[in-house]
């Protein structure tokens, strides 16, 4: 059968080719294999490390920002002119979101979970992401929170109530927790903030007695120390990662997209719920992280959200990693 049909081909395809293809033995690729998804890219995750412990980036799609009021403290010209100047769109923009995996003595850890189903349309392709690496949703043991923001901690339970890691602990910041789950709050809060109380009740609720609170200062998981970063959100926080002699800072929603908030860290998004306090909070890890020269990682920088930060001026800049093959 096969002969017949490369006699075929053979006609049609012209026989050059085909003879290269045999005498350098390889096999004929099949069309289906040679493409790629319909306007889609390879799955979005990258993985690196940190001494012993391995990270992989994983990408949950974007949610596209206007740009007209995303900056609270800032002239829309001078938003657009650092748009253009890191020639990206004069509209709006494309808001990434890219959780990590930790993987360290066969245990595996996430920090934080993406939009799960809720989502933006472009969102929600976390779990093909994760499957893609090689990952199943049931060997997660710890799910640590870094702040309670929607595109945050939707992924750990999708919509019709399912917990998507059957087997994990959540673990969240006690002044999160403190926070969003204070009826008092949520009765005071402004009715557009309401949602963002049901949300984090509608995710936490059906395990709240089991979910392990933990202080900013103090290791929760080897290697990994939790340090307070408040502003963005009450209980805010970033992690230390630290391995052997290597270190790295999880910067969490310290900045939204480098290229507005690392150049301008006295800028506020809209999602800073205390604009002034975010700022100095900013201003202090950039500066820490920039004059220790220690690899970073942002939720919503551009994939794989992972670089360093360089002091430029009065603000700073985001320098990616180099993209590696090996790990
Ligand atoms: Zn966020």
């Amino acid at each position: 059968m096969q002969s017949i049909r490369l006699s075929r081909r053979k006609t049609m395809a012209g026989a050059g080719a085909l003879a290269a293809t045999a005498a350098l033995g390889l096999p004929a690729v099949p069309p289906a294999q040679a493409q790629t998804p319909a306007g889609g890219q390879a799955p979005g995750f990258y993985r690196y490390k940190v001494g012993d412990i391995t990270l992989t980036a994983i990408n949950d799609g974007f949610a596209k920002r206007p740009l007209e009021g995303f900056v609270r403290n800032a002239e829309l010209s001078d938003v657009k002119k650092a748009m253009a100047g890191a020639f990206l769109s004069q509209d709006a923009l494309n808001i990434t979101f890219t959780t990590l995996a930790i993987q360290q003595g066969g245990k595996l850890t996430l920090i934080d979970t993406g939009n799960g189903d809720s989502g933006a349309p472009t969102s929600g392709t976390w779990m093909a992401n994760f499957r893609a690496a090689g990952f199943d949703p049931k060997d997660v043991s710890t799910v640590i929170f870094s702040h309670f923001h929607g595109d945050h901690i939707n992924g750990f339970r999708l919509k019709n109530g399912t917990a998507v890691f059957p087997n994990a602990e959540a673990m969240v910041p006690s002044a999160e927790w403190a926070f969003w789950m204070d009826d008092a709050k949520m009765n005071a809060a402004p009715e557009a903030m309401k949602g963002a109380f049901a949300g984090v009740r509608r995710v936490f609720g059906p395990v709240a007695k089991d979910v392990r609170q933990f202080e900013p200062g103090k290791e929760i998981l080897p290697g990994i120390t939790p340090i307070a970063a408040p502003g963005h959100t009450p209980g805010h926080t970033v992690f230390a990662l630290s391995s052997g002699d290597s270190r790295m800072m999880i910067m969490s929603d310290t900045t939204n997209h480098p290229a507005l908030f690392v150049r301008n860290p006295d800028w506020s998004a809209v999602f800073d719920m205390d604009g002034p306090q975010a700022a100095a909070t900013r201003r202090k890890l950039l500066d820490m992280v920039s004059a220790d020269r220690m690899q970073v990682a942002f939720y919503h920088a551009p994939f794989p959200a992972t670089g360093f930060i360089a002091k430029d001026g009065n603000g700073f800049e985001m320098v990616p990693v180099q993209w590696s093959p090996a790990i």
